[in-house]
């Protein structure tokens, strides 16, 4: 309805030589070409021969034909994500990630689409409470960035921090992981600010908090106060534009002495942890002979050992050490798949792993597909080169000053 209407005469006139009734015959025209792609029967012809023979190549499927026949597809063209300004924002709904190891996790992902959820139905901002502030953050939504003066496990001084930040920042509401640390902290700063707080929320609107109770028989409903924490799962993570993450100056008081004297990480040895509580798991399948490389290379990447299910039961590997629909259901973040095909009973064990990636001499194995890294080669030669990259790292790391 809203095209142009064609005028034919001035159309035919635009193609006339000035002064004559020739059409003009633009050499230099880069007018792209209208409707199909001019063929060339000479390329045709070549590509139906067998290579190097005046043979005809036999083409049961016409793949020959299809191929010649479809359009070429478009390069595509990469454009930069749109950033977002919001500049004077109405107010802020923060977000106090877990970000295990520096990085967020994919349930604090979901953290930062629940508040944008909140932030962009009233004209607010998305305000990161972070202890290491990380180039990820603009990417997940956050559109200011506070850094928390906390180092380590001391929930109790981020309570603190968290609880002055609450009192001084217009901040309209604060969303936690329902985690063992993120649930912890929500619990402890309502009790330091006394305030009402949601835990375990399963669905959220900026009108309606909501979640299941009493074995999932009622479901309890109201307004969001201001401390809410998610279940894992519950809202999408944002998936849009950039946001501006710009870094926030904020004059946190002075930690005084809380009733943690002391706290460290102990880490736990990844051989000896069930795999249900691993995090890291490389595992092995039929594709693998190689089992002195195996294990090496588990030790190295500081990993749990897995095994596809046809590894167990011809009693390669302990039945315990099985991932899978029969075996077990990972809870990883990390899983490494060396000779899998990827069955979907051993899919299934794999669902809620964030990065997987995998070896296989199949480029088609489902297991590749699955894969956010894919590595198409024998496993037995991946296994040793991955080895001896790690021990060069290890080497240079051990050389520096
Ligand atoms: C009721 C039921 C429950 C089951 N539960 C489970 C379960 O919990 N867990 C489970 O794992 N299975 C389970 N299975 C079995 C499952 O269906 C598959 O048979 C099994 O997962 C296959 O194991 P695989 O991928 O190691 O072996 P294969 O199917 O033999 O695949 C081997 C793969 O390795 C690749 N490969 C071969 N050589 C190399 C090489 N040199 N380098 C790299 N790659 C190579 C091949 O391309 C292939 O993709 C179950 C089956 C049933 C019926």
């Amino acid at each position: 309805m809203s095209r142009p209407r064609k005028d034919p005469r001035t159309a035919r006139a635009a193609h006339r030589v000035a002064g004559g009734i020739r059409p003009r015959f633009d050499l230099a025209s880069t007018a792209p070409l209208a409707g199909r792609l001019r063929r060339d029967p000479r390329a045709e012809e070549r590509l139906a021969l067998v290579p190097g023979a005046l043979r005809r190549r036999l083409d049961r499927a016409q793949r020959i034909a299809v191929a010649l026949a479809a359009p070429v597809p478009a390069a595509p063209v990469e454009t930069a994500p749109t950033l977002r300004v919001i500049a004077d924002p109405a107010f802020l709904v923060a977000v106090v990630p877990d970000a295990p190891g520096g990085r967020l996790s994919a349930h604090d992902r979901q953290l930062f689409g629940a508040a944008r959820l909140l932030a962009d139905a009233g004209g607010g901002a998305v305000i990161a409470l972070v202890e290491q502030p990380g180039d990820e953050l603009a990417m997940a939504g956050a559109d200011r960035v506070l850094a928390l003066p906390v180092a380590g496990y001391d929930p109790e001084a981020k309570a603190l921090a968290l609880g002055a930040a609450l009192a001084a920042l217009d901040l309209r509401h604060v969303l936690f992981p329902e985690t063992a640390d993120g649930g912890d902290l929500a619990r402890r700063l309502a009790a330091l600010a006394g305030e009402a707080f949601f835990a375990a929320a399963e669905s959220l609107s900026p009108k309606t908090v909501s979640r299941a109770a009493g074995g999932r028989r009622v479901e309890q409903r109201r307004a969001p106060p201001r401390l809410i924490s998610l279940a894992q799962d519950a809202i999408a993570p944002h998936a849009g534009m950039l946001h501006e993450a710009l870094p926030v100056a904020f004059a946190f008081p002075e930690p005084s002495g809380g009733a943690i004297l002391s706290a460290r990480f102990i880490p736990a040895d990844p051989a000896k942890v069930a795999l249900a509580e691993a995090d890291f798991v490389v595992s092995a399948g039929n594709g693998v002979s190689d089992f002195e490389a195996f294990r090496a290379l588990v030790a190295a990447l500081n990993a749990t050992p897995g095994a596809s299910r046809m590894l167990c039961d011809a009693g390669l590997m302990p039945r315990s050490a099985q991932v899978g629909a029969s075996g077990t259901v990972l809870d990883a973040r990390g899983y490494f798949a060396l000779g899998i095909a990827g069955a979907p009973q051993h899919l299934q064990g794999v669902a809620k792993c964030e990065h997987v990636i995998a070896v296989n001499t199949d480029l088609h194995a489902a297991m590749i597909e699955r894969a956010s890294l894919a590595v198409v080669a024998d496993a037995q030669k991946v296994m040793p080169a991955l080895l001896k990259l790690l021990q060069d790292e290890a080497r240079h790391r051990e050389l520096q000053p």
